[in-house]
């Protein structure tokens, strides 16, 4: 007999329109159109409300009707666009002009080199790409090794020369620019996604999930809805007075739900960041009088280590949620301590969740962030979870098993590929997470271990099926398996490959050639899958009968390696 587990918080009803209704229609707080909505920390570019509002729907008219007379492809209804940017303002306008113009986006790691976006472009079908100036040249390179002429290429991109981009440098004029797009007329209201629309697919987040290499995950208007008025009741304190510091990237779920999504439907003022620096972090929590902020680990080892944390005024931040990877009971101690040195009392505690769950799925509530520190807490409002050995028996209470869960959060399943959404959502609607967790009695979670291929470098994915296919592409490389080791040093799982070479190198021969394979896979892939764990030379990568790698035994090897034992 299954052993369900049942959120014991009230459950919410979950709203069934677009998310661009919902955020602009949901009023909890009062609060007028022109306060402010964003700000870019970079530029000190604010917007208000009302202009995020009228510029979305500027977006949307520009890209459903301008677009195509200034030359560039036609974008319909369900079509999908790519969005391809670090954090700036222009962000939240690219994504809810995207979606009030009726559009499914799909959100790229903005370190990507050209190989690793072409996957995602291949496999989400997109039509379009907008392009922050800067990565123009790998957008171009992609276009190039798929064989497109310049006019065909110019025709896919819009170029978000806006904000921290005003300008761009000449490049303006040469192409299609949200400038562009963005004077053309104004839709009077966005596409609209009623009743049973509202499980429709608008957003299309990559991860590798539980094997092989990065898929779409199918993230549906209603299960966004769901999840940022989930959040307000976790964390019921948020108002319009919080100033939210956006630092985690908005193309993965985390920063998109949580950050963006969340803090706009509550009201909140959102400063952007492009990326995390801890003088800029310290800088703008003065600056901006900055309450609250959703952070992973490696946040919290700089805020207790850097010299910043003592050079600028922190007290206004009330609380920082750590989400992505574990965030331990001694960093959460040392983090609170240091920053109470300096006067801030801020709280710091975490959830838990994945890209296939809009995220969150365990939140630990404030009051118990001491009492239960190093648990991701309890289960969020509507959910069920399951905590399943061997894909076939409930452990036994207290016991540990995979975290199975099923909810109104859980994605629609992995785009165009059913074998990979099968292996991952049961029939009846559980949704195998991949990591392993125990429950105590009161009802909170413990991740214990992880059972899934995934390496976590810094709260980003990196795929051990995708590195090792770059691997073996070296002429002198025959097997190559790649796992995580943790650093404490960087609060962080490093990837570390094991490889074989053709020769069968031995002693200094095989550690120099480590270093040098180290360095070879530097410009091939984006800058969190560097192989920062090392490269070990070995006679054979460990594989079952059936050729399937046993990382398991790679772990603990890697283990006595790190032990020197
Ligand atoms: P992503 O889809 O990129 O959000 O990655 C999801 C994975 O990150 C989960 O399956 C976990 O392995 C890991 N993860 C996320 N949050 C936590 C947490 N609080 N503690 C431990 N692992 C976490």
């Amino acid at each position: 007999m299954a052993k369900i587990y049942k959120s014991h918080l009230p459950s919410l009803q979950v709203p069934d329109e677009s998310i661009f209704t919902h955020l602009f229609s949901t009023r909890f707080f009062d609060f007028p159109p022109s306060s402010p909505a964003f700000i870019d920390a970079a530029t000190d570019v604010k917007l208000t409300r009302g202009d995020v509002r009228d510029m979305c729907l500027a977006l949307a008219f520009g890209l459903r009707n301008t677009l195509k007379t200034l030359g560039g492809v036609q974008l319909k209804r369900g079509d999908v666009v790519l969005i391809f940017s670090p954090n700036s303002i222009l962000w939240p306008i690219m994504l809810f002009g995207s979606i009030a113009a009726g559009l499914r986006v799909t959100l790229a790691n903005s370190n990507y080199v050209s190989r690793e976006l072409e996957h995602q472009w291949v496999d989400s079908r997109a039509k379009a790409i907008f392009v922050a100036p800067p990565l123009l040249p790998v957008v171009q390179d992609m276009f190039r090794a798929a064989g497109l002429s310049e006019a065909e290429t110019r025709q896919r991109i819009v170029l978000a020369d806006w904000g921290s981009y005003e300008g761009s440098g000449g490049l303006s004029s040469q192409f299609i620019t949200m400038t562009k797009l963005l004077g053309g007329g104004k839709l009077a209201t966005e596409e609209k996604f009623p009743g049973k629309q509202s499980s429709e697919t608008v957003l299309l987040c990559y991860s590798s999930g539980t094997t092989g290499k990065p898929k779409g995950v199918e993230t549906t208007h209603r299960n966004i809805t769901y999840c940022v008025n989930m959040t307000r009741v976790v964390y019921p304190t948020s108002t319009t007075q919080d100033v939210m510091l956006a630092v985690l990237p908005f193309f993965h779920i985390f920063g998109v739900s949580n950050i963006l999504t969340f803090s706009f439907l509550i009201g909140s003022t959102i400063v952007i960041m492009p990326k995390f620096d801890p003088v800029d972090f310290c800088r703008n929590i003065e600056k901006y009088k900055v309450t609250m902020s959703m952070i992973v680990p490696p946040i919290c080892l700089a805020l207790i280590h850097h010299p910043a944390t003592t050079k600028f005024n922190l007290k206004s931040l009330r609380f920082m949620a750590s989400g992505a990877a574990p965030l331990s009971e001694a960093v959460v101690k040392a983090t609170e301590a240091r920053l109470q040195s300096v006067g801030a009392q801020t709280m710091v505690c975490q959830g838990y969740g994945l890209t296939e769950t809009s995220p969150t799925t365990h939140f630990l509530p404030l009051e118990d962030r001491l009492r239960k520190v190093g648990s991701v807490g309890v289960l969020i409002p509507n959910l069920e979870a399951r905590l399943v050995v061997d894909n076939t028996t409930d452990a036994e209470l207290g016991g540990m098993g995979e975290l199975w869960v099923r909810g109104p959060n859980v994605m629609k399943g992995y785009l165009n590929n059913p074998e990979a959404t099968k292996n991952s959502i049961t029939l009846d609607g559980w949704f195998k997470t991949g990591d392993v967790a125990i429950r105590d009695s009161d009802g909170y979670y413990y991740i214990v271990d992880r059972q899934k291929e995934l390496i976590k470098y810094k709260g980003f994915q990196v795929a051990p099926a995708e590195l090792e296919s770059v691997l073996i592409q070296h002429p002198d490389i025959v097997d190559a398996a790649v796992i995580g080791v943790y650093s404490d040093k960087d609060a962080s799982e490093l990837p570390r490959a094991y490889v074989v070479h053709g020769k069968g190198l031995k002693g200094e021969a095989a550690v120099a050639f480590g270093n040098e394979v180290e360095k070879w896979i530097a410009p091939r892939v984006a800058k969190h899958k560097l192989l920062r764990g090392g490269v070990v030379v070995v006679d054979a990568v460990p594989r079952s009968a059936a050729g399937k790698i046993l990382r398991r035994e790679l772990r603990d090897l890697a283990k006595r390696e790190v032990a020197g034992v």
